[in-house]
C-alpha cells in the first residue's frame, strides 16, 4: 500500500488526506497544534465553544459540489448544516438602513429590484454575470480541465460590480462579502467575488456544532482507511535528496519516511523547512516575496441569556456605505458579526503591520503596551457592533478578542494572513502556485494554491489528491455520487 505524509491538519490537509484515504492509499498527517483543523479549530472558554476561523459556509444543499464531495467520503449526514434562508443581515450605520438579504438567486435579485427598481435588468444582468463567471472555474462544479479565463474573470472586483450597476449603495451592498476574500479594490480580482457571492448567495450556512465537527469528521475517514492524524508533531525539517523527499523530521527529533508528501502549510513556512537542493533560486524567491492577504481581530462575546434574539445569518455593520472597500484611517470601517449559541464573535480584517512591534512575544507575555492597544482595539470593534446590537457591552459578561498574533500562533503562519497568498489582478502570474512542485514526490495543498476558504481548499484538496494519484479517478468517483 503507497503511503502518504501530509503536513498540518488544517482544511486542505485533511480534505486531502481523506480523499486519498477513500482511494486506498495510507496517510499519515502531522500537526504541530494539540488541536486539527488549522482554520477550522474551535476552543471553549467558560462552557462556551467559539470557533478561531470558518463560521459560514455554502455549497452543501443536496446537489452542490461540497454536498457531493462529504457524501463521497460518507461524512455528509454527521456534519451537522444548517443551512439559512438569509445570506446577510447589512447595516449602514451612516444612513441607519438595514438590508436583509435573501438567499438563492431569484430572492435576492427579487428584494434588491423592490429597493433599486430602477436597477432591476441591471441586476439580473449582474447575477447572470456572475453565475456565467463561477462556470470558468472548472472544480467548483468538480469538472475537469482548464477553460481559458475571460477578460471579466479577470478584472478588479470593484469595477466588476461597477461595471453592472450605478447606484452606489447598491454597488456597496454587492461588495458586502469583500471582508470573506480581503478584498483591495483596484486588485482582488472579480473571479473571487464571483465564487464567494456565488457560494454565500445560492446555499448559504453554517456547522450547528462548530466548524471541528468537519476536521473530526475527515480525520475518521483517514483512520476508517488505516491512516493517522498525529498532532503535536511539528515539522521542522523536510530532508531532499535527488530531487525527492527522502523524510520530514519534526521538532522532538522524530523522523517520518513516505512514497509521497503533501504541504498544507504556507508555501514560506515549506521553504525554510526544505534540507537539500529543492526548488530552483527563482521560484524560491517567487514563493518568498508574494505578499499575504491582510489578517484578521476577532472579538468573542458571550452573550447573557436572552440578551439578543439570533438574526439567523450574518450581520454585516459598515460606518458608511462609502467605506465598504476602505481599510485605513479610522479603523475599523466594517465588522462581521457571527451569532451562535450564546456567543457572537466580531470579525474585522487588520493588518499585520499593526501588531509587528510585538511579533517577538509570546502569548501572555505581550506587555503592558500591548494589552492596552488590544483593549482600545476591542473598544473601537464594540463602538461598531454597538450600531446594530445597542448596549451590546451590557448584554454581555465576558469580551475578550485575538489579535494577528494570535491568528500566527494559532495556524502557524508568518504574517498571519487570513486567507493566504494576497491575488493581485495586476499580476496574477505572481500568485500562481502549482500542486506540483519540481520535486517529484512533493505536493502542495490549502488555501495559498488557488482560493481559499470552505469554496477553494476542497477544490484544491481534490486537485492535489489528483496529482498525488497521477489520475483523475477521484473526480471521476465523486461526480458519480448525488
Ligand atoms: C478569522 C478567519 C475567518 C474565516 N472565516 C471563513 C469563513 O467564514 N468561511 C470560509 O469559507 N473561510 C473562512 N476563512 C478561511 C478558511 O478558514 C481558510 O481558508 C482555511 O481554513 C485554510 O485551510 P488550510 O488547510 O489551507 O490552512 P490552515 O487552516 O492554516 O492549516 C494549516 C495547518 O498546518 C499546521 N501547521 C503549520 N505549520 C506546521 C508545521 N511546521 N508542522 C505541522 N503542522 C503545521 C497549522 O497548525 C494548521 O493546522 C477564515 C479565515 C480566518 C483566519
Amino acid at each position: 500500500m503507497k503511503e502518504t505524509l501530509i503536513i498540518g491538519a488544517g482544511l486542505g490537509g485533511l480534505f486531502t488526506g481523506a480523499l486519498l484515504s477513500r482511494q486506498g492509499v495510507r496517510v499519515k498527517v502531522l500537526e504541530k497544534n494539540r488541536t486539527i483543523g488549522g482554520g477550522l479549530q474551535n476552543f471553549v472558554r467558560g462552557g462556551e465553544m467559539y470557533e478561531t476561523g470558518m463560521h459560514v459556509a455554502g455549497g452543501f444543499a443536496p446537489g452542490d459540489s461540497l454536498y457531493r464531495i462529504c457524501n463521497y467520503l460518507g461524512i455528509m449526514d454527521n456534519l451537522d448544516i444548517v443551512q439559512s434562508d438569509a445570506v446577510a443581515s447589512v447595516t449602514f450605520a451612516d444612513t441607519g438602513r438595514t438590508y436583509n438579504l435573501p438567499a438563492g438567486r431569484d430572492a435576492f435579485v427579487e428584494y434588491l429590484s423592490g429597493l433599486f427598481p430602477e436597477e432591476k435588468d441591471s441586476l439580473e444582468r449582474y447575477m447572470e454575470a456572475i453565475v456565467r463567471l463561477s462556470h470558468e472555474e472548472n472544480l467548483f462544479y468538480l469538472e475537469s480541465g482548464y477553460r481559458e479565463h475571460t477578460d471579466e474573470f479577470l478584472m478588479p472586483a470593484d469595477r466588476f460590480i461597477a461595471k453592472y450597476v450605478s447606484n452606489p449603495e447598491l454597488q456597496a451592498l454587492l461588495a458586502f462579502v469583500n471582508p470573506l476574500y480581503a478584498g483591495v479594490p483596484g486588485h482582488s480580482p472579480a473571479y473571487l467575488h464571483v465564487m464567494t457571492s456565488v457560494l454565500f448567495i445560492e446555499s448559504p450556512c453554517r456547522f450547528g456544532s462548530g466548524s471541528s465537527r468537519l476536521a473530526a469528521e475527515l480525520e475518521r475517514v483517514i483512520e476508517q482507511g488505516g491512516g493517522q492524524v498525529l498532532t503535536g508533531c511539528e515539522v521542522a525539517k523536510v530532508t531532499v535528496r535527488d530531487m525527492r523527499v527522502t523524510s520530514v523530521t519534526d521538532t522532538k527529533g522524530r523522523e517520518y519516511t513516505a512514497d509521497t508528501f503533501v504541504s498544507d502549510i504556507h508555501p514560506q513556512s515549506l521553504l525554510e523547512r526544505l534540507d537539500g537542493k529543492a526548488f530552483t533560486t527563482g521560484y524560491s524567491s517567487r514563493l518568498m516575496s508574494i505578499p499575504d492577504t491582510a489578517s484578521a481581530f476577532k472579538v468573542f462575546i458571550r452573550l447573557k441569556p436572552g440578551a439578543i434574539e439570533n438574526p439567523g445569518c450574518p450581520v454585516s455593520v459598515t460606518d458608511s456605505f462609502a467605506n465598504v472597500w476602505k481599510r485605513d484611517g479610522e479603523w475599523p470601517h466594517t465588522v462581521n458579526c457571527f451569532m451562535s449559541g450564546s456567543h457572537m464573535t466580531v470579525f474585522c480584517l487588520m493588518d499585520f503591520s499593526e501588531v509587528r512591534k510585538w511579533e517577538n512575544t509570546r502569548t501572555g507575555h505581550r506587555g503592558a503596551e500591548y494589552e492596552a492597544w488590544k483593549k482600545e482595539r476591542t473598544d473601537r470593534v464594540l463602538d461598531l457592533v454597538e450600531k446594530r446590537f445597542p448596549g451590546i457591552r451590557d448584554k454581555s459578561d465576558d469580551i475578550f478578542a485575538a489579535s494577528p498574533l494570535t491568528f500566527r500562533d494559532w495556524y502557524g503562519t508568518k504574517n498571519a494572513g487570513a486567507y493566504g497568498y494576497f491575488k493581485d489582478c495586476e499580476n496574477l502570474m505572481l500568485s500562481q502556485v502549482p500542486v506540483r512542485t519540481k520535486v517529484g514526490n512533493l505536493f502542495l495543498t490549502g488555501q495559498n494554491v488557488n482560493m481559499h476558504g470552505i469554496g477553494g481548499v476542497p477544490m484544491t484538496a481534490i486537485e492535489t489528491a489528483c496529482a498525488v494519484l497521477g489520475n483523475d479517478f477521484i473526480l471521476n468517483d465523486i461526480k458519480q455520487t448525488k
